[in-house]
């Protein structure tokens, strides 16, 4: 079984004294945490609880996340083991005004204020399959390879992530991008019902039947309405062996790997799925013309393995990352992309600690996944389009600024030549930026904003789950109000 906590995510925070933990404890702090925790068990929570007052050693495990820059510094962190107690946190959390995050995966996040519980989903890590149907279902609590290891063997691939470690519901909730996607569009296209707790602690159903309105949100609205407990999507027969891994050239041979790239016949990344002649064929187009210096590239059997062709890019241990950037563009323009290289040369030349830093282009075939109206699924980016994903990484404090600067700033000259190429300005998706106050999203969720924000309210009216909406939750008001600081 993979699990959701290994390969650098279990103890990297919990030395004592660790440099990389921002908080400490003080008398400023207004809230006695221990007392939330006992407030809670009180309520008749029973499962685990960790407080922020027991920094550093379990809290700072507690909160660790995939990108420092995304971590929050919750009051608790709950890890509930039935959806009852799902059900009692947030009843607890309504009543003393604590706002709730979620956390899957632990792949992305959102700031949180001090009076925050975050309810961590790891014990929802069941899954099932329904052969016949081809359906599978699955708690709100895996990753990827969780499902993958359940599903491939029943002869099955489910519309999920690239990398094993990503979570099922911060990825459905985002949209969600597969490496199958070409084939069966984005995976909240392929989310058929969810079990969730709302604001009031009531379990429902969300499904085209049942709380339509609720399903339609959740499928690319982010997480902001309840916790999920449960999904079931659609699945397909195995298509079989794929090849993945790396294909490595020199920077010279930039242009004329992007000219390759732009020829509409060739499946982008190397993720190429087929018989050994289609394998070779398409591989070939890659390497006979331009040679390139490294070929890691090799034959994945099922999606477990596919989703660990990335590992060595990111599952490296102690890595502080400043994920930024994650955008949407109209195409791969050659002068985009020869930009960026440009960037990202410079920087790490000046910065050698920062090497690990990436802007990714990921390119799928387009079509599918724009082939629903944009206002099919709170997921809207339905234009034909590609996505960058500018990361900055450092392996020390002393570089984390220019790490931080230069996912920012790529993000940016990226976005400029989608501006300047399509008139549009280019969609910033992604959940590291929910802050309520920014109203950050409104251009992504654009003409489905309204409709989002009507089921907002109507589901939590009181703004309980941290909102990218511009709804502001109970932290912020708390915040606003000086009642913390
Ligand atoms: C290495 C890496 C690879 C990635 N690859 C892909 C990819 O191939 N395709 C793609 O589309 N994206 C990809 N992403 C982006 C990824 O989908 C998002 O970062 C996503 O939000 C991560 O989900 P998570 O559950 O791991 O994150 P978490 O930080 O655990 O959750 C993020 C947010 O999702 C919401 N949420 C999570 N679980 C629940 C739940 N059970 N109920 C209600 N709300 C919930 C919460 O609002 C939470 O704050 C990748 C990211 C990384 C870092």
């Amino acid at each position: 079984m993979v699990s959701n906590f290994v390969d650098g995510f279990q103890g990297l925070r919990t030395e004592e004294g660790n440099e990389n933990l921002k908080f400490r404890p003080s008398d400023k702090w207004p809230i006695n945490t221990d007392k939330v925790r006992q407030g809670l068990k009180n309520a008749g929570f029973a499962g685990k609880v960790v407080a922020r007052c027991d920094v550093p050693n379990e809290y700072s495990a507690a909160i660790y996340r995939w990108a420092e820059n995304l971590q929050g510094l919750p009051a608790l962190v709950v890890y509930p083991e039935t959806e009852h107690q799902i059900s009692i946190t947030v009843k607890f959390a309504a009543e003393n005004k604590f706002a709730i995050s979620v956390r899957c995966g632990g792949h992305n996040g959102a700031p949180m204020a001090p009076e925050t519980i975050l309810v961590d989903m790891r014990h929802f890590n069941a899954v099932k399959v329904d052969e016949e149907s081809r359906r599978l279902t699955f708690g709100g609590g895996c990753n990827w390879g969780e499902v993958y290891e359940v599903a491939n063997p029943a002869g099955l691939e489910a519309v999920g992530g690239g990398y094993w470690g990503v979570g099922v519901g911060g990825w459905h909730t985002g949209g969600g991008y597969s490496w199958l996607s070409g084939k069966y569009g984005m995976g909240c296209d392929n989310v058929l019902a969810v079990r969730m707790c709302l604001a009031d602690g009531s379990i429902v159903v969300a499904s085209e039947v049942d709380n339509p309105d609720l399903f339609w949100s959740i499928r690319g609205g982010h997480g902001q309405l309840g916790v999920i407990t449960e999904f079931t999507t659609q699945a397909y027969p195995n298509g079989g062996q794929a090849l993945v891994g790396m294909l490595v050239y020199r920077p010279d041979q930039l242009s004329q790997v992007l000219d390759i790239l732009n020829e509409p016949v060739v499946a982008i990344m190397p993720w190429i799925q087929g018989d050994d002649a289609y394998i070779a064929k398409i591989k070939s187009i890659f390497t006979d013309t331009i040679a390139p210096m490294v070929d890691r590239t090799y034959i994945a059997h099922d999606q477990v393995q596919v989703a660990h062709g990335a590992d060595g890019m990111f599952a490296v241990p102690g890595a502080k990352r400043k994920v930024d950037g994650l955008t949407t563009i109209g195409d791969l323009w050659p002068e985009m992309a020869l930009e960026a290289w440009q960037r990202w040369e410079e920087y790490t030349t000046n910065v050698p600690d920062c090497r690990g830093s990436v802007v990714l282009f990921e390119c799928h075939s387009r079509d599918k996944m724009a082939s629903k109206p944009s206002d099919a699924t709170a997921w809207r980016a339905r234009d034909p389009h590609y996505y960058a994903v500018c990361t900055g990484t450092s392996m020390t404090t002393a570089t984390d600024r220019y790490a931080e600067s230069f996912a920012l700033e790529t993000a940016e000259l990226i976005g400029a030549h989608h501006l300047a190429k399509t008139g549009e300005p280019a969609r910033q998706w992604g959940l590291g930026r929910m802050d309520p106050d920014t109203q950050e999203f409104t251009y992504s969720y654009a003409t489905n904003r309204d409709r989002l924000k009507q089921v907002k309210e109507e589901y939590d009216p009181l703004g309980a789950f941290q909102s990218p909406l511009g709804q502001q939750t109970h932290s912020t008001l708390l915040a606003k109000s000086g009642k913390v600081n």
